[in-house]
């Protein structure tokens, strides 16, 4: 599971995100505030964070405090992770539609060769398309899911085109430029092709619908379903992640076959350069442990068997004791709509050892936490095992987590490995530093906030609140509670990411509000809880709406969470006015009126959320999801928008990287390894397709 910022700025956004501890000095944690103060960059200018802004998108770069201090071991072991994060960006491309390759190469080619004005209207709409390509790795918005279209005519692009050689194009076999068009036009112009990467409205067949390329040959979504559930074994108590590593096809003879990505199967010609770099990196790991877990992922990709991964990801959740630490490989399912197949990503990062002394006591206390839930005692975990977590410095992103970025992440997201062995959870706080520091004084809570009181408690609490809230999230949250003997775990279908969600924030959010964190020293009074609760009911009832086409419906499994929670605690409050949602000026305001109550609202929805997991109620969950989650009051919708849209803000943001190079002497020996901050974004993306990509335009 992953977490991403919730909203347009980090004062105003809801549950998920982390913010820094930089503010904490002042309160009673001051060992999280470390190394915040440290001005990283080697001149004395600040460091720009902003990088540029197009469509909805804001583009930002992030630090990687501490790096220079790491030993040139540790260094050169994140260099080669972070080579293998880069490896896999086409796999992605490809991964959410069979399209996505051929139109960047297309745009590329095209956008390198133009040799017309760059001021020309139609070039900018391209310019802008493509930057939009990038950045959600592919036609679908990153997000919404939705196809956008460009913003530029057939005829500009026609003419394009026939300037370039055919040789730059990337055709088929055999093809002509004009049965490329033929063939690509319409999937980038046509709004009624390949429209939606994900699907997950419960009543249509949701793998015909979506446009995703983890299915083809015409699967339909009960083929897919007989597939799997044939292999199940409903007494397997350990069963691998079904799925997970392949596409699943139909041949035209009837047959259904997984294709696997794995050495020598469907991307091997970007796996195998992943499995030469972290062989590289073998040679650099801190400790056996971390070696053998290396040694292990490299066996999986020769494999492909999901065992191997499992044995895996046991050895990845138990090394707590390496300083340095990366995910690379097939991971999240949030684009699958049955939640199977996992997109490829990766992470590079060390340890913020002084940050990490607050998870510490979350984690130290988890039992605590699970025995005291609003939850039936048949639901929870007798014993709690292995939860770790920790904050750290991301080095380098890559596939599903560039440059749309997460900023906490809980892995792994096998149930009995999680049951059996825990969960390791980070905060990414390098990451979440940037968000804030861009953002700060942006009018967006003057826009929306009540009143000044909930104002000046954001002000005051909200860094810490919303720090904690991510922290319980990741690491009780999603660890919380048990699957009961024989219920399956993809039970919830199209509904379980959301709930999953739900159940995590909840957990999070009763929590937030309780005297323990006081006794922990973790809150600086018994109000703070206050300036979250306030943040996560104005995001789940209006703000989080900013991010939503006029009309449409919420789609993304977080939103829908967040509203579900918002708007079951708004309705179920309602007779004793707990959340109220008040007029002043022709503006809608959240308002508050009773937080305690609120509270047993939250714990009583935690309890029914962890119900329907443990028990694999499917009805009562899509109930839930479907009659809280989905549906936008179109009238807000409208208000929201037209407030947001004068703040002149983007709802959504990404980072680049930095460039990460190895220094050498005169022998040829490497003394050290260097980022460097300038690289633009297009100057990026333009690099990675150029030094980064070895798929075919097709893999079919
Ligand atoms: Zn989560």
């Amino acid at each position: 599971m992953k977490e991403q910022v919730t909203g347009c700025i980090v004062n105003s956004v809801g549950s998920m995100k982390k913010i820094i501890l930089l503010f904490m000095t002042a309160l009673t944690i001051s060992a999280c505030t470390g190394h915040k103060n440290e001005n990283v960059s080697t001149d004395s200018r600040p460091f720009d964070y902003v990088v540029e802004k197009f469509a909805d998108l804001e583009i930002l770069r992030y630090q990687v405090p501490g790096f220079e201090s790491l030993t040139l071991n540790q260094k050169q072991l994140l260099y080669h992770l972070s080579e293998a994060a880069l490896m896999g960006r086409d796999i992605l491309f490809d991964q959410n539609c069979r399209y996505n390759l051929a139109i960047r190469r297309l745009l590329e080619a095209v956008y390198t060769a133009y040799d017309g004005d760059r001021e020309d209207e139609q070039f900018k709409a391209l310019e802008v398309y493509l930057k939009r390509v990038w950045f959600s790795n592919g036609i679908h918005h990153h997000y919404g899911e939705e196809k956008f279209l460009p913003g530029f005519s057939p005829e500009f692009l026609v003419d394009c085109v026939r300037k370039i050689s055919a040789s730059e194009l990337p055709l088929r076999p055999g093809q002509t430029t004009d049965q490329f068009m033929m063939e690509v036009f319409p999937v980038m112009f046509d709004p009624n092709v390949l429209s939606k990467k994900v699907v997950q409205s419960g009543d249509r067949d949701l793998i015909l619908a979506s446009a995703n390329n983890y299915y083809a040959g015409g699967i339909t979504q009960k083929e897919v379903e007989d597939f799997y559930a044939k292999m199940k074994d409903p007494n397997d108590n350990t069963p691998v992640s079904y799925g997970l590593n392949s596409r699943l096809i139909k041949e035209k003879d009837g047959t259904i076959r997984e294709k696997v990505w794995k050495v020598g199967g469907l991307y091997t010609e970007a796996i195998e350069p992943i499995v030469a770099e972290l062989q590289k990196a073998v040679a650099y790991a801190e400790n056996s442990a971390q070696k053998a877990i290396i040694e292990k992922l490299i066996e999986y990709y020769r494999t492909g068997d999901l065992k191997t991964f499992d044995e895996y990801a046991v050895l990845w959740v138990k090394d707590t004791d390496s300083e340095v630490d990366f995910i690379n490989g097939f991971t999240e399912t949030y684009g699958d709509p049955l939640g199977m197949k996992a997109s490829w990503e990766s992470t590079v990062n060390f340890i913020n050892k002084e940050a990490t002394k607050r998870t510490k006591i979350i984690s130290d206390n988890a039992q605590w936490f699970e025995d005291n839930s609003p939850v039936f005692d048949r639901f929870k975990k007798k014993e709690v095992k292995g939860v770790s977590a920790k904050v750290i410095t991301v080095s380098m992103l890559g596939g599903d987590c560039y440059p749309a970025t997460p900023i906490g992440i809980n892995l792994p997201n096998s149930n009995w490995i999680r049951r059996d062995h825990g969960s390791k959870s980070v905060t990414i706080e390098n990451i979440t530093e940037a968000y804030d520091k861009a953002s700060q004084g942006n009018g967006f809570n003057e826009e929306f906030v009540w009143s000044d009181a909930e104002r000046e408690s954001m002000k005051k609490y909200g860094f810490i609140t919303d720090n904690l809230h991510t922290d319980l999230h990741e690491c009780l949250g999603h660890g919380s509670g048990i699957i009961l003997p024989g219920v399956d775990p993809d039970g919830l279908k199209a509904y379980s990411s959301t709930l999953e969600e739900a159940r995590a924030d909840l957990f999070g959010l009763y929590y937030l509000a309780d005297p323990k964190l006081l006794e922990l020293g973790l809150v600086p009074d018994r109000e703070a809880y206050q300036a979250e609760y306030y943040k996560f009911m104005m995001n789940g009832l209006m703000t989080q709406l900013v991010r939503i086409e006029e009309g449409k419906d919420i789609e993304e499994a977080h939103m829908r969470n967040r509203q579900l929670i918002a708007r079951w605690a708004y309705e179920n409050g309602k007779a004793d006015h707990v959340v109220e949602l008040r007029q002043k000026d022709n503006k809608t305001y959240v308002v508050i009126n009773d937080y305690a109550m609120l509270r047993e609202l939250f714990g009583a929805l935690l309890s029914e959320v962890q119900r329907i997991k443990s028990e694999g109620d499917y009805e009562a969950g899509k109930q839930l999801v479907e009659k809280y989650g989905v549906k936008v009051n179109p009238v807000l919708h409208n208000e929201v928008l037209e407030r947001y849209a004068k703040l002149n803000l983007s709802p959504y943001k990404g980072f680049v990287n930095p460039v990460m190079r190895e220094v050498k002497n005169t022998k040829g020996e490497v003394t050290d390894v260097v980022l460097d901050y300038t690289e633009g974004y297009a100057d990026q993306m333009l690099r990675y397709s150029r030094d980064y990509s070895f798929l075919p335009t097709y893999n079919e």
